[in-house]
């Protein structure tokens, strides 16, 4: 059992003084006392606030982050840009992966995530077209517990390449699981997991062109009996084009033929989501799915807006994830989340509610208990029960330090507020101290090593 005080702590009430955490063996939140004082040698928190929850990462794409922004000469498009993704996934191998995603956690940790849900295809190497190992799936819980992330590892389900089960290309053929093959893949994982305190397992179907309608109802099924209650993520409506094609083949939309063919409900992460209509966007709230947003990516992409202002209207759940990795920060993907609206609408404060009159305070606390939902993950609120996932702020940060509580959270997300996360907490551990983590010199020297000759080669 241990301990830790804070001159300032977000409750699921409000903000409180004075307050103590009692953290167990495993990391949760066994009681919490308000207007209390620090015992003798207690470790002291500033300003404590529920740590951030990533739904969505492909850690392999940190690698090249920044590296697609040239023309080809033609029209760019996610197609294209896709491209350029498959040729370093086939390239990839567990060590390299350890050490890429090594740095990417370390780097989401120090933004004020405290646990990922990582969307994982690339479960073969480039030449092995049978990914009936566990070496890729492995090297990813290295590095989670290298830097002590709070980890949900999704193997995903992908079959084939379009709508119409077309054959997939050369360069997808190392993602491929017939769903036998799935099952046997994920239930060696489960063996995996059983021992690892901060690693949890659900699943993924890559998207609806990837898999066929039979296999969806299939392991949809298989999962409600095998592992009920476990998150499963999907991207969905990404792209226009995915769109057209779903229509064609299926006379219905994504989201629409997703609700109308699939047990849907609040274990389900509707990845992206963007290409909605007023009755898929209602169908999806009330389903009680997440949708796992990604403003960053989305836009790196030229995929389209989120649709978040009829989506709050409909009291939709939301949480925010990293994707493609060219935004490690959960303050900027919130930001531009908001950002984007108001570009769109042309008027100021899209989230809010009448509890949150603050937007920062809406989307933080919305998108971390959003977030640790679609992790399967008890955290989200600083609470009993809860993991201990938290963030220690600086109040004294230029752009805290005149903030009252009510404005805590709104300058976090929309002030300058860089480095004013300066403790990160995963499950009661300090994994980040002082803006910095423990191993940050040999998982940086790793990653460069790495990536020198990956990006070469
Ligand atoms: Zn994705």
């Amino acid at each position: 059992m241990t301990a830790l005080f804070a001159k300032k702590a977000l409750l699921p009430q409000g903000f409180e003084d004075n307050i103590r955490l009692d953290i167990d063996a495993t990391g949760h939140i066994t009681g919490i006392e308000t207007a209390t004082k620090p015992g003798p040698g207690e470790r002291i928190a500033d300003v404590l606030v529920p740590g951030m929850s990533n739904v969505h990462s492909h850690a392999f794409q940190r690698a090249i982050a920044g590296l697609t922004e040239y023309t080809s000469g033609g029209s760019d498009t996610f197609w294209t840009w896709r491209s350029l993704m498959y040729e370093l996934a086939n390239k990839v191998s567990p060590d390299d992966l350890a050490a890429i995603a090594g740095q990417l956690y370390m780097e989401f940790m120090k933004s004020g995530y405290t646990s990922v849900a990582e969307f994982h295809y690339t479960h073969g190497m480039a030449g092995n077209n049978a990914p009936l190992n566990m070496e890729m799936s492995l090297a990813i819980f290295e590095a989670a517990k290298q830097t002590g992330i709070g980890f949900t590892h999704l193997p995903v389900l992908y079959e084939v390449s379009g709508f119409g089960a077309t054959d997939p290309v050369l360069q997808q053929r190392t993602f491929l699981h017939t769903p036998e093959a799935f099952v046997d893949l994920v239930e060696m994982l489960e063996t995996r997991v059983k021992s690892e305190p901060e690693i949890s397992l659900g699943i993924g179907f890559h998207s609806l062109r990837a898999v066929t309608s039979q296999s969806l109802a299939e392991i949809s099924t298989w999962a409600g009996h095998a592992m009920p209650d476990r998150p499963i993520h999907i991207h969905i409506a990404e792209q226009e084009l995915e769109v057209r094609d779903c229509l064609e083949f299926y006379g219905a939309r994504p989201v629409e033929w997703l609700l109308n063919n699939a047990p849907v409900n609040e274990n389900w992460c509707l990845i992206h989501a963007t290409h909605m209509i007023a009755k898929e966007i209602k169908g999806a709230a009330s389903s009680g799915a997440v949708v796992g947003l990604s403003p960053s990516t989305e836009a790196n992409l030229g995929d389209g807006f989120f649709e978040l202002p009829a989506w709050l209207e409909a009291k939709g759940a939301l949480g925010v994830g990293s994707d493609s990795n060219v935004c490690t920060s959960p303050i900027e993907e919130l930001r531009l989340l908001e950002y984007g609206s108001r570009l769109r609408e042309r008027r100021r404060l899209i989230s809010t509610s009448p509890e949150h009159r603050g937007t920062g305070a809406f989307l933080w606390s919305a998108a971390a208990r959003g977030g640790a939902r679609a992790l399967g993950r008890k955290a989200g609120t600083i609470a009993v029960g809860n993991k201990a996932d938290v963030l220690g702020l600086d109040s004294t940060h230029p752009a805290l330090c005149s903030a009252d509580s009510d404005n805590i959270l709104n300058t976090l997300v929309f002030g300058p507020s860089q480095g004013a996360i300066r403790d990160v907490y995963v499950g009661g551990l300090r994994v980040i101290e002082d803006g910095r983590h423990a191993c940050e010199e040999q998982i940086s020297a790793r990653y460069r090593k790495t990536v020198k000759t990956l990006i070469k080669s």
